[in-house]
């Protein structure tokens, strides 16, 4: 992408984002009901106002089908989540977007490197944005995030926002935030960049081996299609017996884990949206049933055999 600006993390990214498109109180932004607590934070933290749309059931990234039925006249932005490191639906965003006059800010935290139709991630929108987060597939040592945009008439506004309003040396035009990629994680990160695509590689050969071992299993995986490189910055297995499998597992050593146990609409941060149980069923549902197996670039097969053989192991030896 020709602009790039580094960022304190990802959360921060995406704030960035949305005041340099001037988003704020009165104003909606559309995302899905099952991410991680920081997509929706910042439209929060900007003062607009969230308006979600369902997972699908299949694919876990929002369910297309509802994008149209969450807009309304006070819709500015779509952002969709490359959940899980698989690319979201962006046909119907991208369409949807110019049908409405409206603008895209893709989170990307989980999806670095993730491509969809041939192209990355974070490129096909308005706006992208990244988190270096030690968790996520390219991490800094520490906390980092970026926006990037193709959008040249974007940058001065990115620049003043992020950095105290400051358009000249000790003028500052706005109350802006101080955000900014530490030095040392840039150092780190310019590092481990060109390794990147391997690891993601890597990734990709890790959960296509879990795929193979786990078939036939009653356990879903998310829906992968032809046209899209999903990163696997997390492998989930969905199952009705998820309580149960992830007790099993951590008895056994394996490191499995519930990324996230309480979805969006439920959580006591957003109260004051409204939301009811039973309005996002899908995204109830995902968070109660998926379970993060434990993936890494360097995962050996042993260790995925270990763990498939386990998962086996629990559903009776199937
Ligand atoms: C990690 C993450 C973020 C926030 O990134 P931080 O660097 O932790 O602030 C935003 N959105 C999603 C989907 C994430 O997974």
């Amino acid at each position: 992408m020709p602009h790039a600006l580094g960022t304190n993390c990802g959360t921060d990214a995406l704030v960035l984002a949305l005041r340099t498109l001037g988003v704020g109180p009165g104003d909606e932004v559309i995302t899905q009901a099952n991410t991680f607590h920081a997509s929706v934070a910042a439209i929060r933290r900007v003062g607009a106002t969230p308006a979600l749309v369902d997972a699908h059931d299949a694919t876990w990234n929002l369910d297309p089908v509802q994008l149209e039925a969450a807009s309304s006249p006070r819709t500015r932005v779509i952002m969709p989540v490359h959940l899980f490191g698989k690319p979201a639906p962006m046909g119907p965003v991208l369409e949807l977007a110019a049908a409405h006059d409206l603008r895209v800010v893709e989170d990307a935290a989980q999806a670095i490197g993730a491509r969809w139709r041939g192209r990355r991630v974070a490129s096909l929108g308005d706006l992208g944005c990244f988190s270096f987060h030690p968790s996520k597939n390219l991490a800094a040592a520490g906390d980092g995030g970026a926006v990037v945009t193709r959008h040249a008439g974007l940058v001065e506004g990115l620049e003043l926002w992020r950095y105290f309003g400051q358009s000249r040396p000790n003028v500052h035009d706005l109350v802006g935030l101080n955000t900014k990629l530490d030095s040392l994680q840039a150092l780190i990160l310019s590092a481990k960049l060109p390794l990147m695509d391997t690891w993601n590689h890597q990734r990709r050969a890790v959960a296509a081996a879990y795929r193979e071992r786990l078939a036939g299993l009653p356990m879903a995986f998310q829906a992968e299609e032809p046209d899209e490189e999903h990163v696997y910055h997390l492998f989930q297995v969905r199952t009705e017996a998820r309580d149960a499998l992830l007790a099993a597992l951590r008895a056994d050593g394996v490191d499995a884990v519930v990324r996230w146990p309480t979805p969006i609409p439920l959580q006591a941060a957003f109260a004051d949206q409204g939301w009811r149980r039973g309005q996002f069923p899908v995204a109830e549902r995902l968070a109660s049933e998926l379970l993060c197996l434990p993936i890494r670039p360097d995962l050996s097969i042993d260790e995925v055999d270990y763990v498939a053989e386990r998962v086996r192991a629990f559903f009776g030896g199937a």
